[in-house]
């Protein structure tokens, strides 16, 4: 972008505009993955919504190319493009609650710590995902599974309104009743139809709640699985427990003797609280002898932060998604066998439970296509050092390829990862794809919302 074009642009907009020659802008392009690495021509730091009506509108009108980044956390650096215009959300960080109508206005930028924060001082909360860092624009218009979904369904399923600044840069509140093929579209569809300045969300009650976490030595994964896929689908839907295989970090709470062996386990929260869980754990019919169980009362929030440290910004990250119905013995081997050969401490894989509540939404009522998914995982190959950057990807590879044939053919849009076949976003949205793809011609027919895993316009 020349000068004159920038300082037109600048001239519209009451946020600043960051290009390569000013200080801010290496730590505003720098995203969660550290594998991202895109310089864009510019960074507009939208101070509102009419700042994103104007950059959309000046972008579009000049023929730039476009990306919009929320908190940053897509492992694919979906939110910036190389030689791009950047729409950064993140100065729009303000979260309205109603406790009487239990409902919460949060700004497109926010963080998921922003949203836990505000609501948690009137006891309520948004069901969404398992680290506060991660911001909740991508999360949500992806769907958002998380410790509540199985209580209180997909973050989606509690969406009751956005406010949408579209391709022509004109504006529009979907709701049920107002643009509701657009509302339908963003409720799983991610950010192709426009950038989302505002959502309105409902709350639900959740306090104080009921965390654990139980491990066994990865060599016991077939027979910790062998159990976890029949004792989480019967559980309450008070109850959530995500699988993991991982490396025991070296620190409090685990006892020295686990440190830094691969274990196979499950992190759970309760919304009735820890005495809860223990009960429910106990009556399980759980592996015998963990070699880890720990359960106690902490408030939703410290729970949804439990992870930041552990996985701070800045690590190597390579992953891959599918969503399961069933754990086969055949599932369960793979898991064992790579469990087994995590290349670093950091590398993990998840099974995130998205039944109960979000089993109760009706099929075609969002653009979220996997209602009969049980779980929906991740394989993560995560390391500080660039140096293991091709192991953690072979590893993810390599894992994803043997499990994927035992999975339900499509992942979570927001596990879509980098390199991934061309056919992984019609895997995603199934049958909903065509109309997704009309909603796309009305909406935005030339594409400018293409930096995301891209919906293409139907002709
Ligand atoms: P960004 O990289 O900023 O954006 C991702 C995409 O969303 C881009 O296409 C961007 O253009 C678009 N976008 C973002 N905000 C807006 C907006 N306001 N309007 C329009 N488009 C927008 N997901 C879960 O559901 N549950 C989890 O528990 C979970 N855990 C995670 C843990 C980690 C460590 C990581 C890295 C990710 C996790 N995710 C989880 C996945 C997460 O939902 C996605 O990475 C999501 O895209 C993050 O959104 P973001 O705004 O931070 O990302």
């Amino acid at each position: 972008m020349d000068g004159p074009t920038l300082e037109a642009m600048g001239a519209a907009l009451r946020g600043p505009v960051l290009t390569p020659d000013d200080p801010g802008y290496d730590q505003a392009r720098s995203v969660y993955n550290a594998m991202v690495d895109k310089r864009p021509a510019a960074l507009v730091r939208c101070a509102d919504a009419a700042d994103v009506m104007a950059a959309v509108d000046f972008v579009r009108s000049n023929g730039l190319d476009l990306a919009v980044l929320g908190g940053g956390h897509s492992a694919a650096g979906l939110g910036l493009l190389d030689d791009g215009v950047t729409i950064d959300l993140s100065p729009l960080r303000g979260v309205r609650v109603d406790p009487a109508a239990r409902t919460a206005q949060v700004a497109g930028g926010c963080t998921l710590r922003e949203v836990d924060h505000a609501t948690h001082a009137f006891g309520l909360g948004v069901p969404t995902g398992v680290m506060s860092t991660t911001g909740i624009g991508g999360l949500a218009l992806g769907g958002g599974h998380g410790h509540l979904t199985r209580r209180y369904g997909l973050t989606v399923d509690s969406l009751l309104s956005a406010d949408v600044v579209l391709a022509d840069g004109s504006f529009v509140t979907a709701d049920e009743e107002h643009d509701s093929d657009l509302f339908w579209a963003l409720r799983g569809g991610g950010g192709n139809f426009g950038v989302v300045t505002s959502f309105t969300f409902r709350l639900h009650p959740v306090d104080t709640v009921g965390v654990g976490l139980t491990l066994w030595p990865v060599e016991r994964t077939r027979e910790v699985l062998q159990w976890y896929r029949n004792a989480l689908p019967q559980a309450p839907e008070e109850a959530s427990g995500f699988f993991a295989v991982l490396t025991v970090p070296p620190g409090p709470p685990f006892p020295g003797e686990i440190h830094l062996t691969k274990a196979a386990g499950v992190v759970w929260c309760h919304t009735e609280g820890a005495e809860a869980l223990d009960s429910l754990l106990d009556a399980s019919g759980m592996p015998a002898d963990p070699s880890f169980r720990f359960v106690a009362p902490m408030p939703y929030p410290m729970l949804q932060g439990m992870f930041d440290e552990l996985i701070p910004r800045g690590l190597q990250w390579y992953w891959r998604g599918d969503f399961f119905d069933r754990i086969s013995d055949e599932a369960a081997e793979v898991h064992a066998r790579f469990g087994a050969a995590m290349p670093t401490m950091l590398s993990t894989m998840h099974l995130y439970p998205v039944d109960g509540a979000a089993h109760r939404v009706a099929p075609d009522a969002t653009a979220w296509s996997y209602r009969d998914a049980v779980w929906s995982g991740i394989i993560g190959g995560v390391d500080p050092d660039q140096a293991n950057a091709a192991a953690i990807k072979k590893w993810c590879v390599d894992y994803w390829q043997e499990l994927h044939p035992h999975s339900m053919g499509g992942s979570y849009v927001n596990f879509i990862g980098q390199e991934e076949p061309a056919d992984r976003v019609r895997a995603t949205y199934r049958g909903h794809y065509a109309r997704l793809a009309e909603v796309k011609r009305r909406y935005d027919p030339d594409n400018v919302f293409h930096a995301n895993q891209n919906i293409e316009p139907a002709s």
